[in-house]
């Protein structure tokens, strides 16, 4: 795959986010790891469908694994601002390599926000360093969108829980050491029925299933989970029983800015591709850049990448400094679903500014472009993210009257 090692000038002409010297710190490392070890080998990795283990384990020495986690346990003591700047430079060169790294801070966070003490010291300082990866399990083959029919279950033992049921499309699956479990416990209670749980990688009565096959992302371990008369001691069910889908809804209301962050950072990447191409190629004896037709396409594109950026880190610092953030399900819901639609927008457009060449894997911008559609899937589908927003105004115009 061609595209060149190239880190433009242009974030000198960003505009200026007063991002703190650490957090400017945090994006270099970000982008130094995404240009110098990850843009050799996209290609590779997405063409052979490989996970990116020597990349995660560059990610883990240099600390980035930690920057969203409190210093306590091993962590730079950051936020999800940290945490998107981190994201976005990943994403800008592969999105595959980003999902790997953001899906570990995904199973992370219900441990940061609702672990007890003794979780948060057993399991954070080794997802912090990097040393073990962490993924999060909720979805199933008949419940997507619908998160409440799912059908694990967590029954009551003794000592703890036997878990039993089929968690699938789980990123980082078999490659993680530490799953987080949305498993039903009292089915009666309806959304208060579910709970929680941490699953070691090799506990007895837990497989991995199918590897799936995918047509972006391709980096990235999408796998099922098998449970089977699996014991999860009492200790590792997070939260009190019954919080699930809470210990669910909150954790992605802070985690998904994360996906507008890939959003923005692969935006930016075909953003990139596409100003340098139409610099180089020539047709009818001119850079095709001179034609205003191109030059608007790409003017549409920039525009759109500041905008998602400008809202994406305006939301992450929202959920950072507000103690008690109010309608973070409304904001996290509008970063998530502007960033990533701009991400399928700029990087379809990246490809018509290529041409046929953009259409073939020579060039990044193709992958790009497969790589996009994920964000307005996972995390909760665009629809289901404008249902939320849709509510939530509903709700604050009524309080209105
Ligand atoms: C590559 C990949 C990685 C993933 N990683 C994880 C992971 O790590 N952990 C995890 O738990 N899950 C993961 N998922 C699952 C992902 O979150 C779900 O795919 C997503 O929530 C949508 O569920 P679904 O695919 O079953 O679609 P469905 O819910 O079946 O939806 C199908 C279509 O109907 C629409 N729709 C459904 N209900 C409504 C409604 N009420 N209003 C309007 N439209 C609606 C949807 O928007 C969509 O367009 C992953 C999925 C993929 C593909």
């Amino acid at each position: 795959m061609r595209g060149g090692s190239f880190i433009l000038k242009q974030e000198e002409k960003r505009l200026n986010y007063f991002l703190t010297p650490d957090q400017e710190t945090i994006r270099e490392l970000a982008r130094k790891i995404a240009e110098e070890k990850v843009r050799p080998v996209r290609g590779e990795l997405d063409e052979k469908e490989e996970f990116p283990w020597e990349i995660m384990r560059i990610c883990a020495e240099s600390g980035l694994f930690g920057v969203s986690i409190e210093e306590e346990y091993g962590g730079f003591g950051g936020g999800e601002l940290e945490n998107c700047l981190a994201v976005e430079e990943l994403s800008r060169v592969c999105l595959g390599v980003a999902t790997s790294y953001a899906a570990s801070g995904l199973g992370a966070h219900p441990i940061i926000l609702y672990g007890s003490a003794e979780q948060k010291k057993k399991y954070l300082p080794d997802i912090a360093k990097g040393k073990r990866l962490a993924a999060f399990g909720l979805t199933e083959a008949d419940a997507g969108s619908d998160a409440g029919a799912i059908r694990t279950t967590a029954t009551r033992k003794e000592d703890g829980y036997l878990l039993n049921g089929t968690k699938q499309w789980i990123t980082n699956g078999g490659e993680a050491e530490i799953y987080t479990i949305i498993a039903i416990t009292d089915r009666s209670k309806g959304p208060r029925g579910a709970s929680a749980f941490i699953v070691e990688k090799g506990a007895p009565g837990f497989e991995f299933g199918k590897k799936e096959k995918k047509m972006g992302i391709r980096a990235s371990a999408t796998r099922e989970l098998i449970f089977q008369d699996c014991f999860v001691r009492k200790e590792n069910r997070i939260a009190r029983e019954g919080m699930g889908f809470i210990v669910t809804m909150r954790t992605f209301d802070r985690t998904r800015p994360g996906v507008g962050a890939q959003g923005v950072g692969i935006a930016q990447g075909a953003l990139d591709e596409a100003v340098r191409y139409a610099r180089e190629r020539e047709q009818f004896g001119r850079k095709i850049i001179s034609f205003q037709a191109v030059q608007h396409i790409l003017a549409d594109m920039a525009t759109q990448v500041e905008a998602a950026r400008a809202l994406v880190y305006s939301v992450a610092r929202y959920i950072d400094q507000e103690k008690d953030p109010k309608e973070i399900s409304k904001v996290s819901g509008m970063a998530k679903v502007f960033a990533s639609d701009v991400a399928m927008r700029v990087t379809t457009d990246a490809v018509q500014i290529f041409g046929g060449y953009g259409y073939m894997r020579e060039y990044p911008v193709e992958k790009m472009m497969r790589d996009a559609k994920i964000l307005q899937i996972y995390e909760g589908t665009n629809q289901i993210q404008r249902n939320v927003i849709g509510q939530e105004l509903s709700k604050e115009y009524a309080s209105k009257k």
